[in-house]
């Protein structure tokens, strides 16, 4: 009984220095979206597509990010570009390209097969929607420049050599 009455007073006396311990330290807590969120370059966001300096579309159809995303969420319909109708500097264009959001893991595996560096998965991370078939983006939504302001990201960037990965054994 006194074993059990000391042993809680000292796993009451730990719990308490820990929060002694935090007391004076500056709070970790961001007051997200009013202050902006620092992340860093390397950070898998929401996707934009881009465009070259000319205004035409990066994107020429090819579905290669579509073939090589995990959770096929993404669609993509190609059409043929005319003299009259150019979107690309290709021979064809993407008519349809949509994204899924809902199934998205942000593995980037589209960016990297991408061979014209139109999707970019860039920072955003707000992603919540009332309505779920808002989820599914569009190419008008994801053709828009996208920046918010409670985005900030950092201009260094920590690197971990790999001899020095922790392997769990
Ligand atoms: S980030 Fe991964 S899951 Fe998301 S669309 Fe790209 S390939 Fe698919
Ligand atoms: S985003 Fe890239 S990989 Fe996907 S269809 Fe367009 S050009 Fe091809």
């Amino acid at each position: 009984m006194i074993k059990q009455a000391f042993g809680g007073t000292y796993q009451i006396m730990r719990g308490m220095g820990v929060t002694l311990k935090y007391l004076f330290k500056k709070p970790v807590t961001n007051q997200f979206p009013d202050e902006p969120v620092v992340v860093y370059p390397r950070f898998r966001g929401r996707h934009v597509l881009k465009r070259h300096e000319n205004g035409l579309e990066k994107c020429i159809g090819c579905s290669l990010c579509a073939a090589a995303c995990p959770t096929q969420c993404i669609r993509v319909e190609a059409a043929e570009n005319t003299d009259e109708n150019r979107r690309s500097p290709g021979e064809r264009y993407a008519a349809v390209y949509e994204i899924n959001m809902l199934r998205c893991i942000f593995c980037g595996y589209c960016e990297e097969a991408c061979p014209t560096g139109a999707i970019v998965l860039e920072h955003d991370f707000a992603l919540a929607e009332y309505d779920r078939w808002d989820a599914i983006y569009t190419q008008d939504k994801l053709l828009e420049p996208h920046q918010p302001k409670y985005i900030q990201i950092r201009d260094d960037e920590v690197f971990v050599p790999q001899d020095t990965w922790r392997v769990n054994k």
